[in-house]
């Protein structure tokens, strides 16, 4: 008979999940931990800009989940469906109600593809593509190869997404590659954003904007992707004016990268532990919640604003940890997470700007350099070794680079 009782509850086995399995049994070993996870794989979904640019093989991006389970863990395969946090359990479809002293929840963000009219019906055909998904994104590199000549245009929906900076790799990686078969000019590369500006911390604005030069790039801010007509090969936006009115334009393309927008899980946003967005509602400096202390959230699923990549979720996984622990002790709260989050902007073939920064914007480069500056040392670091430290490290529990800001 599967066990329904355990001293920590884990929902969700993605990077956060995984990753405070790992260092809550390192820290605990005698604690009866569960993630509770569906999914029969796990995914490392940074490296998925470096294969839609046919820099990284898909393969390596996914790993059987019971392979990712921490060793002394229990993996229940099931979904939750329901939060019970007076009751001090959760509901899970197939095995009904799992009690916890304490619970983690992990359980990533939803991307919403239904939200954009249209877009389920022509995903993967027709020119669309996404580097959001996994099976997507191998046809975003087919794409970039077979494109001659023609409109490639690329859209970022509104704030809060996962790695904010993903939608422009997706465009610099593409017009890098153009520009090396001088086929730039004969293709012109769009980018529509849903944002005011081009990223979300200043001093980065400007490094970007010379390679949006550089690249030729029709830039479109407060313009919002809401329809598209694949066979047709034309999307429609929402412009936003500076009075607040929007109007309606339409777009042709040849290639049309798209990302979705992301939400709090249906099942977080009907559930007792959400804000008024639907996220889990916790303290965006100890990660317990608000309202249950024995209660805590890591990863893309809190309300916290970070910006939601790995990056983060490697730092906060040991602060929620010790937080959790010590809770679990009626000791006081030790650790407090600063907001780090990172984003490599793959801005050339071979070139970086490693965006690292915390909250209120504030710039918290982990190596002494100039990180508004594209560097090869940064490519290097993502394509080879943050997957390696991703992997081996993080997913077991060895916190290197997780206490001194670092990367995504
Ligand atoms: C294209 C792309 C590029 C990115 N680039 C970077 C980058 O360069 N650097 C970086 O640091 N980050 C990057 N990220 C972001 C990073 O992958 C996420 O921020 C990170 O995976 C968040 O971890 P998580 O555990 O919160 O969510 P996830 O890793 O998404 O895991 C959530 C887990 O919850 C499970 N789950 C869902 N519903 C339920 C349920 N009902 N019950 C139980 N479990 C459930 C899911 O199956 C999943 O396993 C990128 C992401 C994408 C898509």
């Amino acid at each position: 008979m599967q066990k329904t009782n355990f001293d920590i509850v884990i929902v969700g086995g993605g990077s956060a999940g995984c990753a405070i399995a790992a260092s809550l049994k390192k820290r605990a070993p005698e604690l009866d931990i569960a993630i509770i996870e569906p999914s029969e794989k796990h995914y490392y979904q940074p490296a998925w800009t470096l294969v839609g640019a046919g820099e990284f093989d898909v393969q390596k991006t996914v790993r059987p989940m019971a392979e990712c389970i921490p060793s002394g863990i229990t993996w229940l395969q099931a979904a939750v469906t329901n939060f019970d946090p007076e009751q001090q359990r959760v509901a899970a479809d197939k095995l009904g109600n799992i009690s916890y002293q304490q619970l983690v929840v992990a359980a990533g963000l939803k991307l919403h593809w239904e939200g954009i009219k249209g877009l389920t019906d022509t995903l993967g055909k027709n020119g669309v593509t996404s580097n959001y998904r996994v099976d997507l994104a191998p046809y975003t590199w087919q794409l970039v190869q077979q494109l001659q000549s023609g409109e490639a245009v690329f859209t970022q929906p509104p704030m809060p997404i996962k790695c904010a900076g993903a939608p422009q790799k997706a465009l610099y990686l593409s017009c890098a590659e153009w520009l090396s078969k001088g086929q730039l000019g004969k293709i012109k590369a769009s980018f529509y954003s849903s944002t005011p500006a081009l990223f979300g911390v200043k001093e980065y604005v400007e490094p970007l904007m010379q390679y949006i030069r550089k690249y030729q790039v029709d830039l479109k801010l407060n313009t919002t992707l809401v329809e598209v007509d694949g066979p047709g090969k034309t999307a429609w936006f929402n412009v936003k004016d500076t009075d607040g009115n929007v109007q309606r334009i339409s777009k042709s393309f040849d290639m049309l990268h798209v990302v979705p927008p992301q939400t709090a899980p249906d099942f977080i946003k009907q559930s007792p532990l959400a804000n008024a967005d639907g996220w889990v509602e916790v303290d965006q400096h100890s990660l317990q919640h608000a309202r249950y202390p024995n209660i805590f959230g890591v990863g893309d699923c809190t309300n916290t604003p970070n910006a939601k990549t790995a990056a983060a979720a490697r730092k906060q996984v040991v602060i929620a940890a010790e937080n959790l622990l010590a809770t679990r002790a009626g000791q006081a709260l030790p650790s407090r997470y600063d907001g780090y989050g990172s984003c490599p902007l793959t801005v050339e073939k071979g070139k970086i700007i490693l965006a690292e920064f915390g909250y209120g914007g504030k710039i918290v480069p982990t190596f002494p350099w100039d990180s508004t500056k594209p560097r090869r040392s940064a490519w290097w670091l993502k394509k080879y070794l943050l997957p390696c430290i991703y992997w081996n490290l993080m997913l077991k529990g060895r916190e290197w680079l997780a206490r001194c800001g670092a990367c995504g």
